[in-house]
Parts: structure tokens; C-alpha cells; sequence
């Protein structure tokens, strides 16, 4: 149906690419795909065994002393549909729909991240009569979760210092940054004894919090349920003797966390149910802005065991205690995070209580500085002792680098001109507060010069995703633009 959407080759490989299903960890078909098409043009290319693929296109006559140009998007895309939709999206192709200037999928997600990536270096290397420097198209596999091609890419082969990123989803803004991070998992151990001559038990439950995204929405100032309940839990200790059961809070180390919920079990019942009940009041009034649904509610439950004095004493102080949110702002970008938490999953299991943070910063030594502390604090708050009786109450998991933003950058200059002379305006420059394979090339590759931009894509990850047929025009006019002049 795409046959006569300008630019046709652009739109041709694209519907190709949705014929051939393509979810993260589905991606050998694809890459296949790609490898084939390689082959039937002769262009030199390699697999590798995580399913990336480079192929390369020689310099076009007149650049043969340019330096190499690495083009790059990602394979595999989210697979997300509506409860109503038919499709098997493991096997069947997606059904395009177009309505107006816009492309989408019926029922399921598009793809356009980062299928249009790859449907645009594909008519690239197809074609030989497009000016350019040599290309390595680096096509990289399920980045959709977790990054792991491009954390498994072996880059000592590709001979390009320079790199154009085709996964940005706003046109006109220049991706120039991006944040790293990882997983901090605190344990801590709680000793038990029986709730019988500690008192009466009381649920308390934080709800109808606004939440967000732990990376693109920390900045907002949004209340984190699981820091909520630790600051209420403190209010209790303080009122009376006080004794947890459990806390638990959020479903996503990445997602500010929406509700929360405690057991205690207190002597004194109905004095801390009203401390708890002032205490909401000056809750709501402090986040009453950005987080209007905010409730707290402390009811009568039962407990058979609780913690005994210590451990609810090291627990609540670590809850109260813990960084969460923006830590701090970049100095070369406005308005950009630099290093922030989010204290996402918080769970109490006979063992241990654990606290699961998402860390993010540009800045490699604030993460590690940051991680060093939540180790100290989970340290100092007794955290689980291993086996071999070494202190091992802290896990780090889904590391990954960050790709600081270089105030100059000979790349993206090229780009600003490029945008400029085509547009008669001023292209928009971010850096990112969350993650982006730059990361990991920019790691990987030394010295490397590296921009990102993309054409509109819409309510991406989502069923409603949606692609704008103009865009593509103008960012594919774009990039042969900037292939021209990349000399
Ligand atoms: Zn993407």
C-alpha cells in the first residue's frame, strides 16, 4: 500500500520490515533479512551471534578520503496491541494503516522505532548514485529491553570515529547526550518475634499518586509512594513504640512508584492513627500541585509476627533517610538532570527487606559516587550479611554507560549547518535523562562523535504509536544532506 508514498524506496523497505515480524528477542528473521539483502547488493557485511548486523557501503566517487560515517538505529521494536486485536504478533505481519499524513499499525504498535531507521539505511545502501563517505550501518538487536545487542557488539571491527543515531523521535531536535545507569538492589535483614505483646496491628496505604517515568519525569517534583511511607513511618516511630511488619510499594525499578503499603503493630493504636491522619494533611498540602489524588488511610489489621525493636528502628531510618529524586542538574545544559534515584520497588520477604533503586547520571563518577552511598547506607542500616560473612547487602544490576554531552562536537555541527540551510532555523539540542545505545558506542569506541535525530513518531510503545509520512520525507532530505556534506 506504501508503493507510491514518496520517498519510495524509504517506504518500501519500511513495509517490508513490517511484514516480517520483529518483537525484542525475535530478531534473527530480521537480521536475516538484512544480511540477504546485503548479499544480493555485494556488500560486505557481518552477523553476529546476538543477531546485529553491519553492512558497509563504500565511498561514493569523491570522498574516498572522507572518514568513515556509522549509521546506526536498532532491529527490534516494542510489541504492544489492544485487547481487541487479533494479531499474533510473534508471527503474523502488521496491517499498516494510513490516515492523512500519518502511518500506523491496526491494533499494535508501529515500529517506526526503529524500523525507519533501518528502512532508511537500507535504501541508502541500495542505491548508487547517493554522495557519501564510507558507511558501516550498524543495525543493533533488542534495545527495547535492556540494550543488549549493543552491550554484546563487538565494535573493534568498524573503522568509524563519527556516528549518526537514527533513534530520536522528534524532528528538528538534535539528541547530543544521554544519561547512564543502573540497578541498585539494598537488602536488609529484619529479625522477627511474635506481635502478640506488641500491640494492635494497623495497615497503612498510600494511594492515587500521580507517578512517571523515573527518567524523563523525575525532574517534575512528583511524590515517590515508597519515600511517602518512609516519611510517615518515621512520624509514627516518633509518636509512639512502634513495630513493622512489613512495607511494600511500586511495581517498576524505572516507574515512580504510584501506592505503597505498611503494617505496624503499636501499644498505642489511636494515637498513631491520628498522628498518621495530620500527617497525610501535611502530605497532600505539600504535593498537592503535583500529585492531587494523593490519600493516606491507616486501618485496624491483624499480625502474627513482627520485627522486634532494632530492625524496625534500621529500617524506617533507612526509608527516611534514603536519597530519592534529582541529585543534580548538568552545568553545561539547561534544564537537564544530571544524576538522579528512584527508589522503584520496595518488597519485605521473611529474609529480607530490599529496596530496589533506579540509578541514572551523565556523569560516570556522580553514578558510582551515588551507588557508593546507597552501599553505605545499607551498610550502615545492617544489611544482609552473605554467607561467607562478608557484607553483600548490596546488588548491582543493568549497568549501563553513559554518553556524556561534549559541548563541541564536529558531527553535530555538521548537522546544525546542514538543518539550518535546509530549514532557515535552528535545530533544538538535548541531551537525554535516561538511556540510548550511544551510550554503549560512545563506551566502546574511542574519541567517537556522535548525534541523534529521528523523524515524529507519536505515543511510541504504544498501540496508538504513529509515524508522520512528511517528517520522514524531510528527515530522509535531511540525512542525504548531511551524507553529502559529510566530506
Ligand atoms: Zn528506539
Amino acid at each position: 500500500m506504501l508503493e507510491y508514498v514518496m520517498p519510495i524506496s524509504v517506504f518500501r523497505y519500511f513495509e517490508a520490515l513490517c511484514s516480517i515480524p520483529h518483537g525484542s528477542r525475535n530478531t534473527k528473521t530480521i537480521s536475516d533479512f538484512c544480511a540477504a539483502f546485503a548479499e544480493s547488493y555485494r556488500l560486505e557485511h557481518w552477523q553476529d551471534s546476538a543477531n546485529n548486523i553491519v553492512i558497509v557501503s563504500p565511498a561514493a566517487p569523491g570522498y574516498e578520503n572522507a572518514e568513515t560515517l556509522i549509521l546506526q538505529g536498532h532491529l527490534d521494536m516494542v510489541c504492544e496491541k489492544e485487547a481487541w486485536a487479533r494479531i499474533d504478533m510473534d508471527r503474523d505481519p502488521l496491517e499498516l494503516r494510513m490516515d492523512g499524513d500519518f502511518l500506523s499499525a491496526h491494533g499494535t504498535t508501529l515500529g517506526g522505532d526503529d524500523g525507519i531507521a533501518i528502512a532508511m539505511m537500507l535504501a541508502i545502501l541500495q542505491e548508487t548514485n547517493i554522495p557519501h563517505p564510507r558507511l558501516e550501518c550498524v543495525m543493533t538487536a533488542d534495545e527495547e529491553i535492556g540494550m543488549l545487542g549493543a552491550a554484546a557488539f563487538d565494535a573493534s571491527r568498524l573503522r568509524g570515529r563519527r556516528m549518526l543515531n537514527l533513534d530520536s523521535e522528534v524532528e528538528g531536535v538534535f539528541t547530543a547526550g544521554c544519561a547512564g545507569g543502573c540497578t541498585v538492589l539494598c537488602s536488609l535483614t529484619p529479625r522477627w518475634e511474635s506481635a502478640s505483646n506488641a500491640g494492635s496491628a494497623l495497615h497503612i496505604s498510600v494511594r492515587g499518586l500521580t507517578g512517571g517515568h523515573s527518567g524523563t519525569e523525575i525532574h517534575k517534583g512528583r511524590a515517590n509512594a515508597n519515600m511517602l511511607l518512609g516519611r510517615i513511618l518515621r512520624e509514627a516511630s516518633g509518636s509512639a513504640a512502634v513495630r513493622l511488619v512489613r512495607v511494600n510499594g511500586g511495581m517498576k525499578d524505572n516507574a515512580i512508584p504510584v501506592s505503597a503499603d505498611a503494617e505496624i503493630v503499636t501499644p498505642e493504636p489511636l494515637g498513631v492513627r491520628r498522628v498518621i491522619e495530620q500527617y497525610a494533611d501535611t502530605l497532600r498540602r505539600e504535593f498537592s500541585a503535583t500529585d492531587p489524588g494523593l490519600s493516606v488511610e491507616a486501618t485496624d489489621s491483624v499480625a502474627v509476627m513482627c520485627m522486634d525493636a532494632e530492625s524496625t528502628k534500621r529500617i524506617v531510618h533507612f526509608l527516611s533517610v534514603a536519597p530519592d529524586g534529582v541529585q543534580s542538574m548538568s552545568a553545561d545544559l539547561p534544564d537537564l538532570v544530571q544524576t538522579s534515584l528512584n527508589l522503584g520497588i520496595l518488597r519485605t520477604e521473611p529474609e529480607a527487606v530490599t529496596a530496589s533503586f533506579c540509578v541514572r547520571s551523565s556523569d560516570a563518577r556522580e553514578k558510582s559516587a551515588l551507588v557508593d552511598r546507597l552501599r553505605s547506607l545499607t551498610e550502615s542500616g545492617g544489611g544482609r550479611r552473605g554467607k561467607s560473612g562478608v557484607t553483600g547487602q548490596v546488588r548491582i544490576s543493568g549497568d549501563y554507560p553513559a554518553w556524556k554531552y561534549q559541548p563541541y562536537s564536529a558531527v553535530r555541527q555538521l548537522c546544525v549547518e546542514a538543518f539550518r540551510d535546509l530549514y532557515r532555523t535552528e535545530p533544538k539540542i538535548e541531551a537525554i535523562h535516561a538511556g540510548l545505545e550511544c551510550g554503549y558506542f560512545a563506551d566502546k569506541i574511542p574519541g567517537l562523535d556522535c548525534v541523534s535525530f529521528g523523524p515524529d513518531l507519536l505515543d511510541i510503545h504504544t498501540p496508538r504509536e504513529r509515524m508522520r509520512i512528511s517528517s520522514v520525507q524531510r528527515v530522509w532530505r535531511f540525512l542525504l544532506e548531511v551524507l553529502e556534506r559529510a566530506k
